[in-house]
């Protein structure tokens, strides 16, 4: 592209993704006086995993017994991992943000007294909401405008560069600051909402060094139709299941075994039918409280109160996992000066722990962190008093990036890493019920692919962005691996058949940082400052260091960052 193909702005904030989060966090930015741009790589409104259903909100009055009890049983359910002053703080943000939504004019529904449920939200009605809130705080929207890498100097971040699909330019946005809120990785698993979600913020914030937690709760799959992408899995509990030759597997009311899905599918093709729905009111009331359920039904000409239908698990990775980007405190700052997370791109741990739990959790957090790190990343940039105009940024991206160190000969295989990496994830016997020796094996396989990330890339901004996606979703798979490994007990979502019980000695989160090679260690214990014993908690992934991140160390902190492997 030329350079009078590119369009550059400067901003104080950028925020990157543009789900409830990115609104949020853009929202919550200009309202403190910042001049704020959002890049989403599909449109405002209608992209990312809460978009095109629904969602339910930690919604609850400011009852102390209440929410006491509330934060006890995450406390429970998160496998201690969670902190209680992190759930209250949710608690009381989000009351706060759903009274807001109200006063914008989304509609709740009303209880037989008149007051309003605020604990669920419709996806479409939501965001469109959010997108008018946005633009009247004066945030400039770039929809399909994926951002491929960030900015930086020796200072921290100072914006990012992407791509503006509808019109084949590349854009630039130097910004003090800067949100990550890509949401998190589904790696192309066909979810509804989860086309968009490859981990592009997760890599791109590890190139700056940035640390991630809790990647290792990630084991979590939806059941779906095996024609169809809608993994809102609710009605299934009106569902009889069947196996091929029509026997019946399970039928509500009677007690459904534990990993009752994964462990049938495993064996051969399971079918599900809504029969328990039995009389046309109750089809109705399901039809219209669910609607988009049965899009996919109805496509297919099946009617699923009346036909058996093929289900599937669609693996939804950190999406409805807790794991993503490390925040250091309260203000959702990441370990890079200028950098902050919000959002599933975030890691949700200090709140939900080591589950995701029956919703709610995720949606809140995305509210709340967006709100908070838009805030930080504002008063960040308005107190440097400068425009990053000035500074002397460089790009950071390398993996799938085309840099110039990257290797020539071949071109990149986009398409073929892509499967390779689903070969890995998708299945139930690896990631599911992951064993040691299973997943170690599956690792060393992916660690083989990455040096794929570094060849070259060819063609124009399709084969950009997806190249970019391809080493974002490799990545995510290794960090994801690797601290499943590390975590050697089974605690929340995540298990080990080697350690069926969580391990009182493991009660920490686990950090991890590095991009060709791995170092998994215990929060607050880095490798260089661990002593004996804890270095033996620390484990290292990955081959030799890759020559093409090595070759990238030009600004201060790219190179701080490039030296993710010293020691180790
Ligand atoms: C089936 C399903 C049901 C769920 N139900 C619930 C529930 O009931 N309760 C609950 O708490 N949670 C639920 N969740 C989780 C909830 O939807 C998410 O926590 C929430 O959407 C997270 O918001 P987000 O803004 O971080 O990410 P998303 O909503 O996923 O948005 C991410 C945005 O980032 C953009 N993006 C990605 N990459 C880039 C890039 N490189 N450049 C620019 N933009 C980018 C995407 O286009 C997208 O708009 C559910 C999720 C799923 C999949």
């Amino acid at each position: 592209m030329r350079a009078q193909d590119e369009l550059k702005l400067t901003a104080d904030v950028l925020v990157i993704g543009g789900g409830p989060a990115g609104a949020w966090a853009a929202w919550s930015a200009a309202s403190q006086g910042a001049k704020v741009i959002l890049a989403d790589k599909g449109f405002l409104g209608s992209s990312g995993a809460t978009a095109p259903g629904g969602t339910n909100l930690l919604y609850l009055p400011p009852d102390h017994k209440l929410r006491d009890e509330a934060v006890a049983q995450r406390m429970k359910e998160g496998g201690y991992l969670s902190e209680p002053d992190w759930i209250h703080r949710v608690l009381d943000q989000v009351y706060i943000n759903l009274e807001r939504v109200e006063a914008w004019g989304y509609p709740f529904r009303r209880d037989e007294n008149g007051v309003p449920m605020r604990d669920h939200l419709q996806g479409p009605e939501y965001m469109k909401l959010m997108r008018s809130a946005v633009n009247r705080a004066g945030v400039r929207i770039m929809d399909q405008s994926p951002a491929l890498e960030l900015l930086a100097d020796e200072h921290g971040v100072g914006g990012a560069r992407g791509i503006c699909r509808q019109k084949n330019k590349n854009w630039e946005v130097r910004a003090q600051s800067v949100v990550i809120a890509t949401g998190g990785c589904a790696f192309l698993s066909k979810g509804l909402g989860c086309n968009v979600l490859t981990g592009e913020g997760l890599l791109m914030a590890a190139e700056l060094g940035a640390e991630l937690s809790g990647m290792e709760f990630s084991r979590q799959y939806a059941p779906s139709a095996a024609f169809g992408t809608v993994t809102r899995g609710r009605l299934l509990n009106w569902a009889t299941y069947y196996d091929e030759d029509g026997n019946t597997l399970y039928s509500p009311g009677g007690p459904r075994p534990h990993d009752f899905l994964p462990t049938m599918l495993r064996k051969g093709p399971v079918y599900a039918m809504l029969n328990h729905a039995d009389t046309e009111e109750k089809r109705r009331i399901l039809r219209q409280s669910h609607a988009i359920f049965f899009v996919p039904y109805d496509r297919a000409g099946i009617d699923p109160f009346k036909e058996r239908f093929p289900l599937t698990l669609r693996y939804e990775g950190t999406v409805r996992g807790t794991g993503g980007i490390r925040i250091t405190g309260e203000d959702c700052a990441t370990t890079v000066p200028g950098l902050y997370a919000a959002g599933d791109a975030a890691t949700r741990e200090r709140v939900t722990g080591a589950k995701s739990g029956g919703g709610a959790f995720n949606a809140s957090w995305a509210i709340c962190s967006g709100t908070w790190a838009g805030e930080s990343a504002a008063k960040h940039a308005l107190s440097t008093r400068s425009s990053a105009d000035g500074r002397r940024l460089q790009g950071a991206g390398r993996a799938g990036m085309s840099h110039p160190s990257a290797a020539h000969g071949q071109g990149m295989d986009a398409s073929g890493l892509i499967q390779s990496v689903q070969r890995e994830v998708f299945p139930l016997d690896i990631n599911y019920f992951r064993s040691e020796p299973v997943l170690q094996q599956s690792l060393e396989r992916l660690n083989g692919l990455w040096p794929e990330v570094y060849a070259k890339v060819t063609g124009g901004s399709r084969e950009r962005i997806k190249a970019r996606e391809a080493a974002a979703m490799a990545a995510t798979a290794r960090w994801m691996y690797a601290a499943a490994l590390t975590r050697r007990e089974t605690r929340g979502m995540h298990t080990l058949l080697e350690y069926p019980d969580p391990n009182p000695d493991q009660q920490h989160r686990l950090t991890v940082r590095g991009i060709d090679h791995i170092q998994v260690y215990p929060e607050g214990r880095p490798p260089r400052q661990a002593s004996r014993g804890t270095m033996d908690a620390c484990r290292h992934y990955g081959g030799s260091r890759n020559r093409s991140s090595e070759a990238v160390g030009a600004a201060a902190w790219i190179a701080a960052a490039a030296g993710e492997v010293e020691g180790s």
